[in-house]
């Protein structure tokens, strides 16, 4: 079986098994995450993102600085800081603390970096006996399973799985068929546990250096009890977990639950500064004076994880993902995640967008190979983020760093002659046909339509499919002969303009869409603009989304010089296809110097937002197609939802009478290439049916902002759909 069949195997088995549990439950937190949002107001939300973001930068700018602090002010505490290089080191000690004070029982409280550092399994190999105590940690300790979220672990399993489970492995005397027969059994049973413990071991959601408190943010209270009920506490954080003080607890205060499960406060934010006075609980003995408490001192230990961490650090494209608070924002606002989890997008530990971050620092590139392409670069993490945390540029960075690290194969080297790029020998052959789609484009218009005859061709399709992962069930896209630039050429303009216009010929509208391109043209004439449409090169969107950054620079440097060019000369750059955009106002400023990434996004609009500044400043939006009334459904490209650019076809389209609805999905699921291969076509297509769902029995027309949303909704409606500038075009 070839990877890709493996791939697919894999995906088509969590989707049946895990994904409408996922569904349910990354898409309740998702939706209470936005709710959430409207209630504080964007603005305030902005400020505390801003203001995380900032405290982020600042400790892990300071962080050996801020560790010697944190050792200090611990041991003022009469606690310990131990700093562990690695996973081993820190098993190590944890397991000598435990045999230290003779103890047989363990109980933990959730953390991921226990997680990534296999702890239980380190003090199970010691002897010791370890109990989970965060209820999903539970279910999957019980389970033997791998968690599927950052913040909920078995989240892809029903309750009604978890009482088969418990009632399979515990044979408890009632029926535990209830959500609340559950938690009382998981309750009780921890309980004892929790009593009869000799260690317990927390995480610590943030360290803060100047007092050598911890702060843990529950919403079961296990972890508080883990802390403080025995007489020995261990706690263990990454190096990334330590901030200033307490006065900068308060925006990640504000954020993490908001952010993660959508509530406006955890259940417990808990700040301890171990260890207390206070004397240990003897549960023999509760009601003697001081609760039966034992003389023996408390002990406390913090344990400092660093396991790649130094190094990330020193990686500027991986540095920030140590300013993660692990809320899971990113895996519930992520279309492929809703659909999959965490067990097809996430590696041993850590799942979702920002695994690929965390998994290539702390295990290394190869344990992000078999996920990381499930990032399609949507971008609707970007805003979630609560750190600002720039995910899909970290998964692009890790997958060009995968590509480099290749072997070439024999075909690679081949195709590594006929089509030269920048690209490094062992860079799969499939990604460089996707990353050249520019020439493929080139070649199928020169040629159509015979290119198209031949290329749909049943041999040719199965030649495709074996050779290049390109699925059978897709139809391609038919390459047109005039493609817009040609059109374009020669094209009177008009007299005496308001404005001077260039459309940037994307490569999908100039060869396969153009019109739209046309339409788009027409549109901005009829508002009176002088439009041209320069015959100029690729964004870069297409290599870039293959992980081939070498060749997106140098197709954005090409392209920043050609469209600057105009700029300088006083034209106004007008972007059709949203991904286009998206570079232009995100993607280069990493690629390019800072005044050319400037200069490009200051003057670059999206069509629809360039039509509404427009009609805000006088044109007469008369001289567009009314609506009349008529009804629309509206699909926002992603990338375009995350530059806030919605709401202006929206509003100009209900100024002309249109009467709208959009989609609330986060994704069509097709996400140019990525609904192509063979791997993921049931991906893609289970994550277009949530939005086919919102549209399907619409006698509306339909329309979408993206090449590639339009061809997803007529793969999945069977009905034409249109980008909303061919509804207003004259
Ligand atoms: S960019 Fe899109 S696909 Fe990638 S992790 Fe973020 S939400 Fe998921
Ligand atoms: S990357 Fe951002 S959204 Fe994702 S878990 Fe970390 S903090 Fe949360």
């Amino acid at each position: 079986m070839s990877e890709s069949d493996a791939d697919a195997d894999r995906i088509r088995h969590l989707l049946a098994a895990e994904g409408d549990q996922i569904k349910a439950n990354t898409r309740h937190f998702n939706a209470e995450r936005y709710a959430q949002i409207d209630d504080i107001g964007s603005e305030r939300h902005e400020h505390y993102r801003t203001s995380t973001r900032e405290i982020k930068e600042d400790a892990i700018e300071r962080l050996p600085e801020l560790i010697e602090q944190v050792r200090e002010s611990v041991a003022d505490n009469g606690g310990t800081v131990y700093v562990a290089d690695g996973a081993a080191d820190a098993r190590e000690y944890v397991a000598e603390v435990a045999e230290g004070v003779d103890a047989e029982h363990v109980v933990k409280s959730k953390s991921m970096t226990t997680e990534e550092i296999d702890l239980n399994e380190g003090l199970e190999a010691r002897g010791l006996e370890v109990w989970e105590t965060d209820l999903g940690e539970f279910v999957i300790q019980v389970a033997e399973e791998s968690p599927s979220h950052i913040v909920g672990p078995s989240l892809h399993k029903s309750r009604e799985e978890i009482t088969d489970l418990f009632e399979e492995h515990f044979d408890p005397e009632e029926s535990l068929d209830s959500a609340q027969a559950l938690t009382e059994f998981a309750r009780e049973f921890l309980g004892e546990r929790i009593e009869a413990a000799d260690v317990g071991v927390t995480g610590a959601n943030f360290v803060l250096a100047d007092s050598g408190s911890i702060a843990l943010v529950t919403n079961e209270g296990n972890a508080r009890k883990c802390a403080s009920v025995p007489d020995t506490h261990v706690a263990v954080a990454g190096i990334e977990k330590i901030i200033p003080s307490v006065e900068e607890l308060h925006p990640f205060a504000e954020l993490i639950a908001r952010s993660a499960t959508g509530q406006a406060i955890p259940q417990y934010l808990s700040l301890l500064s171990p260890p207390v006075d206070t004397p240990a609980v003897d549960f023999d003995r509760p009601d003697e004076p001081d609760f039966g408490g034992s003389d023996a001192d408390r002990d406390f230990h913090l344990v400092l994880v660093d396991n790649g961490r130094t190094e990330m650090r020193a990686d500027d494209d991986l540095r920030e993902t140590l300013y993660c608070i692990r809320c899971g924002a990113c895996a519930n606002s992520c279309a492929n995640f809703q659909s999959v989890g965490g067990h097809a997008f996430g590696g041993e530990t850590y799942t979702g967008g920002i695994a690929t971050g965390w998994e290539a620092g702390v295990e290394g590139l190869d344990a992000t190979a078999e996920f990381n392409d499930l990032c399609t670069g949507c971008s609707r993490c970007v805003n979630a983020c609560p750190v600002k945390i720039d995910i899909p540029w970290i998964n692009t960075v890790v997958r060009d760093r995968i590509n480099r690290g290749k072997d070439p194969g024999l075909e690679d080297v081949l195709v590594d002659g006929l089509v030269p790029d920048e690209e490094a020998p062992g860079t799969p052959l499939r990604k460089r046909f996707f990353g050249n789609f520019e020439t493929v484009a080139k070649l199928g218009s020169a040629t159509a339509p015979v290119s198209n005859a031949v290329a749909s061709l049943s041999p040719i399709r199965r030649v495709l499919d074996a050779g290049l992962g390109i699925d059978v069930r897709r139809e391609l896209p038919a390459f047109q002969r005039e493609t817009l630039v040609e059109w374009a050429e020669g094209r009177t303009t008009v007299a005496d303009p308001e404005r001077r216009v260039v459309l940037y010929p994307d490569v999908y509208t100039n060869y396969v869409q153009p019109e739209r391109g046309k339409a788009a043209v027409r549109t901005l004439e009829a508002l009176g603009c002088a439009v041209t449409v320069p015959d100029v090169g690729g964004s870069g969107r297409a290599p870039l989304s293959q992980g081939m950054i070498a060749t997106a620079r140098d197709k954005a440097e090409r392209l920043a010089a050609d469209l600057g060019e105009r700029l300088d000369a006083g034209r106004d750059v007008v972007v059709v296809e949203p991904s286009a955009l998206a570079m232009f106002r995100r993607e280069y400023e990493k690629l390019l110097p800072a005044d050319e990434y400037e200069r490009l996004d200051d003057g670059s609009y999206e069509v629809f937002e360039y039509v509404y500044g427009l009609l805000e400043n006088g044109a007469d939006a008369a001289a567009l197609t009314a609506g009349d009334g008529d009804g629309v459904a509206y699909h926002s490209h992603c990338q375009q939802r995350t530059l806030g650019l919605e709401a202006h076809t929206v509003a100009v389209l209900e100024e002309l009478g249109y009467d709208v609805v959009t989609s609330d999905v986060e994704c069509c699921g097709m996400a140019g290439s990525f609904g192509y291969k063979s791997e993921y076509y049931e991906l893609s297509m289970d994550v277009g049916e949530s939005l086919a769902d919102q549209f399907e029995d619409t006698d509306r027309t339909v329309v979408a902002s993206g090449t590639s949303c339009t061809d997803q909704l007529e793969a999945l409606l069977a009905t034409e759909a249109r980008h909303p500038v061919q509804l207003v075009a004259p």
